[in-house]
């Protein structure tokens, strides 16, 4: 196998050998573009070096060393000459960029003797001291893992001994004075003196890049992008170009268009005399680039031309860095420059029309995580300083925001101040709490936790499962990990995209949506097969799924329906009820805020398909379980306090979630199942009374049974079809069942010969199939994450080996007996997009998602349907 390869031998296409920027690299030099010299060592190689317990191979070295060779063979320049030495660069380059996540070292080649004879030789001999001091310190940081700091102290000491701020500012002798204190430091830290031979250097070099990839903050960027562990990371070693050589020469990086708002224009800065950390280190203020045009304009010309070659190249925007040495332009790097939302969609618009990509192009090329940005509220980049990570819990609802520290809605004094609420887990009651807040964070629940779900029904930012926090309710505080401890009225901030908690009040922006998403959005729909529905459970939420384009309601939760206050009480009324007659008196006082629920839906949806779901959850959680609670409700509800607590008792159970709920509460409340039939006929008769197309879905869930389907059927059919009668209205509608439970999916024929429609409930699916709580697992998930048991959580990403297993036998059964059964997906899997990908495979017929996820959602169905054309 070949590890090791010249830039004159690589291409654009070779990302899993090369590394991207390898790759790139590669790609430039075979375009004729001014790229220094140098070669890859693969990716393969690193792999292998990981292999060879650390070392590298001697197969390896001896490519590498004939590679050296090659490059003093072009460049005319030798490895320790000390008239012409060979300096090279020595970077790392994984398949997809990871910005700063591994090392670097530069200007390696020199050492004592090169430097002091070379420095007698050029006109400019402080810059080789310079030069010097700089790679000392990145060897013994990147390759010795010596801290930096003790070098910066060094640094310090001397130019304030000189009274000087700027490194710039030292004189060649300060210099020396600054190489020989690192030389005498890194001595003293090793044991060693510092290597001087060049190949030594090189080797040591490598290696650390190597290890790099596994160093905290790559595996942390992984994690969170999704990177797998297994590609390793490939090392450029390149001939060193200088930007800080004078006064003509400087370095830089830009972008062909700009990353922030997509504008058809260059973005970038550059200094002059400089090298390309001085750009990023802030300590100079680097200049527009355009005004290059003033200070060399043949090269500004030239960078120019290149920026058109490379994007019409690559038709695509790049990010570019460069250097200029004694007014020569190199191109050092370039790739698909990263971008915001906003930019990611006028760029995808603007390439279609100006006839670079096609409209298939430009929607496989925008990440869905990047249009959720564009419907969120993000944190202002300026203004991230004023915050401190303080805990990563999971990012269960995207979005950006910022608040004071409440632990309880009653506490909340003005309800137009901003608020943050934290809690162990929210309940059904924090209902309204959650709806006053601008974020939710809590300690313990997992993706699909009442948190997380209804969070993302209101487009609320939410970290949850943050189980390294603490809370105290007494003394009112929380406490991080890192024994950080924040009081109520704090200002924390959250980031609900990556579960990132930080201290203090980052600033946010409002999302921007222009033009160029309709256009983007539709041409997603033109090609996407799967429909895109939504989870909602009242108008407002409706109303901006409609507005995020999604053609119905696959999941109405009525359980939601009964949380305000007023609501709540009838409900708990229901609940204590002892007799038939006294439920159907508590239900009849629920029935009118149903049906005017019911209506907001069928308004909204004008034409499309309203899907409501009966009674879900165990009764047992509209109940409280505070002590002064449950005397103020035995009051109110004029029982006494033992009754009450008798009566919780009773519903008490060892595995709720496996309990009386679901399609059960119904066939032993059959009341219920009327009065919620009752709430949705007459809703959809007032509704095609007003001249609205009502298309009412009516769905049973946790069935296991096709009895249970059975039995409830017969109750909503006779009442519905009677209600019509009476009412003298024809409407057409449906009765269909969730598939949430494995043996429902195993005799998905049986269910489907009585059912409508079948909606995969993949939240409990994915709960019962691997038997994991889908409000605990969080608190053991992270540790199969770091032991690679798995790779990503079940509860967002579909399982497709087994739960998928499960949905492709009941498509398979429920096809062979009802060919026109209506097949969808409601759990989160709906809005997500290696999830909607089975969906589209498997040829179901809709997705169905929370509404911020639908354009998501719309995106990936679209993807999906690329996808799948392009492998007939
Ligand atoms: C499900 O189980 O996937 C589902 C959508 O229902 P819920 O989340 O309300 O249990
Ligand atoms: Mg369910």
């Amino acid at each position: 196998m070949k590890y090791v390869y010249s830039f004159k031998e690589g291409n654009k296409d070779m990302k899993n050998v090369l590394g991207g920027k390898g790759a790139n690299l590669a790609e430039m030099v075979s375009l004729g573009l001014p790229v220094p010299m140098g070669f890859t060592v693969s990716c393969d190689a690193c792999l292998k070096y990981y292999e060879d317990e650390m070392s590298i191979s001697s197969n390896i070295c001896d490519e590498i060393f004939l590679q050296i060779s090659e490059l003093e063979k072009h460049t005319g320049k030798k490895f320790g000459d000390y008239t012409n030495p060979l300096l090279v660069s020595v970077r790392s380059g994984a398949r997809v960029s990871m910005p700063g996540m591994m090392d670097t070292v530069l200007n390696l080649g020199l050492n004592d003797l090169v430097v002091e004879k070379f420095s007698g030789v050029v006109d400019n001999p402080r810059f080789i001291y310079d030069s010097y001091r700089r790679f000392i310190q990145m060897f013994a940081d990147v390759v010795k893992g010596f801290d930096r700091s003790l070098f910066e102290e060094i640094l310090d000491k001397v130019k304030s001994e000189k009274d000087v701020a700027d490194d710039a500012m030292l004189s060649v002798d300060d210099l020396k004075v600054v190489v020989a204190l690192f030389l005498d430091l890194y001595e003293k830290l090793d044991g060693d003196y510092f290597p001087q031979d060049p190949k030594e250097q090189l080797m040591e070099a490598i290696k650390a890049v190597f290890r790099s990839w596994n160093n905290e903050r790559a595996i942390f960027y992984r994690k969170m992008n999704d990177i797998p562990d297994s590609w390793g990371t490939a090392v450029n070693v390149q001939e060193m170009v200088y930007g800080n050589l004078n006064n003509d020469s400087g370095t830089g990086v830009a972008f062909t268009r700009n990353p922030a708002t997509g504008d058809n224009k260059l973005f970038g800065e550059y200094l002059m005399n400089a090298q390309g950390e001085d750009v990023v280190a802030g300590i100079r203020t680097p200049s527009d680039i355009t005004t290059l045009n003033d200070v060399m304009p043949d090269c500004y010309k030239e960078f120019c031309d290149i920026c058109k070659v490379l994007e019409n190249h690559y038709r695509d925007m790049q990010d570019m860095e460069f250097t200029i040495e004694n007014k020569k332009l190199y191109i050092l790097q370039t790739r698909s420059g990263k971008r915001t939302g906003a930019a990611a969609v006028k760029i995808a618009v603007d390439l279609v029309n100006e006839g670079l990509i096609t409209k298939e192009e430009a929607l496989m090329r925008v990440d869905g995580k990047l249009l959720d940005q564009l419907l969120h509220k993000t944190f202002d980049t300026s203004s991230l300083k004023n915050g401190k990570v303080i805990a990563k819990g999971l990012a269960a609802s995207p979005g950006a925001s910022y608040g004071k520290v409440v632990f309880d809605v009653n506490d909340i004094v003005n309800k137009d101040d901003d608020y943050i609420l934290v809690k162990l887990e929210t309940s059904p009651e924090d209902i309204e709490g959650m709806a006053i807040c601008n974020g939710i964070l809590t300690v313990r629940g997992g993706m699909t936790s009442h948190a997380a779900v209804v969070a993302r029904g209101m487009g609320t930012c939410c970290v949850c499962g943050c189980e390294e926090l603490v809370i105290d309710s007494a003394s009112k505080t929380l406490t991080t990990g890192s024994s950080i401890v924040v009081k109520e009225g704090d200002y924390i901030s959250l980031d609900g995209s990556t579960g990132m908690v930080y201290l203090g009040k980052i600033d946010t922006v409002d999302p921007a949506i222009g033009g160029d998403f309709k256009t983007f959005m539709s041409w997603a729909d033109d090609i996407k097969k799967l429909e895109v529905r939504t989870n909602a459970d009242n108008g407002r939420d409706a109303r901006v799924a409609r507005d995020f384009g999604a053609c119905g309601i696959g999941l109405c939760r009525t359980e939601h329906m009964f949380f305000d206050e007023e609501r709540i009480f009838n409900f708990r009324k229901m609940i204590v009820a002892d007799t038939v007659s006294e439920r159907e008196a508590a239900l009849e006082l629920i029935l009118p805020y149903q049906k005017h629920d019911f209506m907001d839906l069928f308004r909204e949806m004008d034409g499309y398909p309203v899907t409501i779901r009966f009674l879900d959850p165990p009764l047992h959680e509209f109940l409280p379980n505070k002590e002064d609670e449950i005397a103020t409700l035995a009051n109110d509800l004029s029982v006494s306090v033992s009754f009450l607590k008798n009566k919780i008792d009773s519903l008490k159970e060892f595995n709720p979630m496996m309990g009386h709920r679901g399609c059960r509460l119904s066939i032993t409340y059959p009341e219920i199942v009327a009065m919620q039939t009752k709430a949705v006929c007459l809703a959809a008769i007032e509704c095609v009374k007003d001249g609205i197309s009502v298309k009412p879905h009516i769905m049973i869930p946790l069935v296991g049974d096709v009895n249970e389907f059975k039995y409830l059927k017969d109750i909503i059919a006779p009442l519905f079809d009677s209600l019509l009668l009476e009412h003298n209205v024809s409407l057409d509608y449906k009765i269909g069942t969730m598939i949430e439970i494995p043996r429902a999916a195993l005799t998905a024929d049986e269910i489907a010969k009585e059912a409508d429609f079948f909606s995969f409930g993949t939240n409990d699916l994915t709960q019962m199939t691997y038997g994991f709580s889908r409000d605990d697992a969080s608190k053991f998930l992270n540790c199969y994450y770091d032991k690679k048991i798995f790779l990503n959580d079940p509860f967002v990403r579909l399982d497709i080996n087994g739960v998928g297993e499960l949905i492709k036998i009941a498509t398979a059964k429920a096809r062979s007996v009802n060919p026109k059964i209506d097949l969808g997906i409601c759990g989160e899997h709906g809005g997500e997009e290696t999830s909607i990908k089975f969906c589209n495979d498997l040829g179901l017929n809709y997705v169905s998602c929370s509404p911020y996820r639908v354009p998501i959602a719309r995106l990936a169905a679209a993807k999906a349907a690329i996808m799948e054309n392009d492998n007939k």
